[in-house]
């Protein structure tokens, strides 16, 4: 509750400077510190520790309110209805996001940004007001989706200690919760929990649990990728077409996003806009990015990942033919190796932002206090990069080649235990051969990532940007 209260206090202050402060990008607290440092900071948390943002995450004070209103006057409160259970309206909300991140330009828009954080209050305390259970932060919200997804291969899971304890324990309190301490609202029975989908880092099991059984464990990161266990609150990966659905969003949404943020986007965008105008006779609002924007996101988000997985998972499933295996266990399985790949994407282009723009915190707290007449020294507007801008390239070089990597050795390990059921001498060359299909499609990746690395890229959040600067 101390690191919310903290980071509920930062995001009252960013709203504020949002709707009421200079509405220039780099200099307004809303943008540079949801654009730069809050992006930033999570995926070197999740990459270094794990889910920290859930765990301190602002949102949590007006649910607390919202759950006493709910117990006290709605009875409880009602179950979320079973039509938007599971990660379907995440997805959908994820996806919607992203586009509208690009058609609105949010990151340059001081005013947007603080409503769309006030909406996100908002809704999160009514979603919260009416059902019971932690049903915004398990169903809906995305960046929660955002950090259940990084956290996959983050070093740190919180997992009993004995599971001796576990079977000897008649209360399982830290499901049930008791008097006063709140079990698993997130329905993730810690014996049979298994990595970090799903779970907040909110701590609760760790306050229930009377035998103090239940602490933060470090483990191989990824490792929880290579094998199919039934996850307790989750089930089977590989029977979650909604999880999959949002690793391939977040994978592929990574280098879309990526993508829209560099010079040849915009040479796109407009031929796009012509083709479209010219087959529809000007039915489409001429100055509008919209449809173009719309058809990118078509192909980015649903043509290429379908025919990319279709092809993947069909050449994995023939090339492992004596398994059995079906198209839909094949790429049911195999589709969570792309998973480092997607975060090293992530990484590297929030690293670029976060490391071309971490010091203009400085100056635009500086301003702040001045507005605010708290401040009367000089302003350091001149402060800004962390890093010099020829680092820039090589550090995210490395985030990208080490998330390759990574997702080699998942497509691998994964391949090691569907080929489980083969005998032992034909094993390990079966494993490989069905990863080959996966192990290719992230080599397609690294060398698309690559390439926007390689690209002019809009210095967003920093006075580079201002003064027209690029990598
Ligand atoms: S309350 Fe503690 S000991 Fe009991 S089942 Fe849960 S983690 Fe195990
Ligand atoms: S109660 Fe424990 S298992 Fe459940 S979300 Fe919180 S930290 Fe994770």
């Amino acid at each position: 509750m101390a690191m919310q209260t903290v980071v509920f206090a930062l995001a009252g202050l960013m709203i504020f400077d949002g709707l009421v402060g200079p509405q220039l990008a780099p200099k307004n607290l809303a943008t540079v510190g949801a654009w730069v440092h809050y992006r930033g900071l999570v995926v070197i948390a999740l990459l270094l520790a794990g889910n920290l943002f859930c765990m301190a995450c602002p949102f949590m004070l007006p649910r607390q309110a919202a759950r006493w209103l709910r117990e006290r006057f709605l009875a409880g409160g009602l179950a979320l209805p079973a039509f938007l259970r599971g990660k379907w309206v995440a997805v959908a909300l994820v996806v919607l996001f992203f586009f509208a991140y690009e058609l609105f330009d949010l990151w340059a828009t001081p005013w947007w940004t603080a409503w769309v954080a006030l909406a996100y209050f908002v809704v999160a305390f009514a979603i919260d007001m009416v059902f019971r259970g932690a049903s915004f932060c398990k169903h809906i919200c995305p960046l929660g989706q955002f950090n259940f997804f990084g956290s996959l291969i983050s070093p740190l899971e919180i997992k009993v200690r004995g599971a001796g304890v576990c079977a000897e324990c008649e209360t399982k309190d830290c499901i049930r919760g008791s008097a006063g301490v709140r079990g698993c609202e997130l329905a993730l029975f810690q014996p049979r929990k298994v990595g970090n989908m799903d779970c907040t880092f909110c701590l609760d099991c760790i306050h229930a649990c009377p035998y103090d059984n239940i602490g933060f464990s470090s483990r191989v990161p990824t490792r929880e990728l290579w094998a199919d266990p039934f996850r307790s609150g989750i089930g089977r990966f590989s029977a979650r077409r909604d999880v999959a659905a949002l690793v391939v969003v977040f994978t592929f949404g990574a280098f879309l996003n990526a993508f829209a943020m560099i010079k040849p986007v915009y040479a796109l965008l407009a031929a796009l806009q012509a083709a479209l105008q010219a087959s529809l006779a000007h039915a489409l609002h001429a100055t509008s990015d919209a449809p173009g924007l719309a058809l990118i996101f078509a192909l980015g988000l649903v043509v290429l990942p379908a025919m990319l997985l279709t092809a993947a998972g069909a050449a994995s499933r023939a090339l492992g033919r004596s398994l059995g295996l079906s198209f839909g266990q094949a790429v049911g399985r195999f589709v969570y190796a792309l998973v480092p790949m997607g975060f090293a994407m992530w990484l590297a282009h929030y690293a670029f932002h976060f490391l071309t723009g971490a010091l203009t915190i400085v100056p635009v707290v500086q301003s702040f206090l001045t507005d605010t007449a708290l401040y009367r020294a000089p302003i350091r507007w001149e402060l800004g990069p962390l890093v010099p801008l020829s680092w820039l390239f090589p550090i995210e070089a490395v985030l990208l080649y080490l998330g390759a990597f990574a997702a080699i050795i998942v497509a691998v390990q994964i391949g090691m235990d569907v080929a489980r059921p083969a005998p032992r001498p034909a094993r390990q060359g079966l494993a490989l051969r069905m990863a080959l299909p996966w192990i290719a499609l992230v080599l397609l990746l690294l060398g698309f990532g690559m390439w926007i690395l390689l690209q002019p890229m809009e210095m967003r959040g920093t006075f580079l940007m201002v003064t027209g600067g690029a990598s």
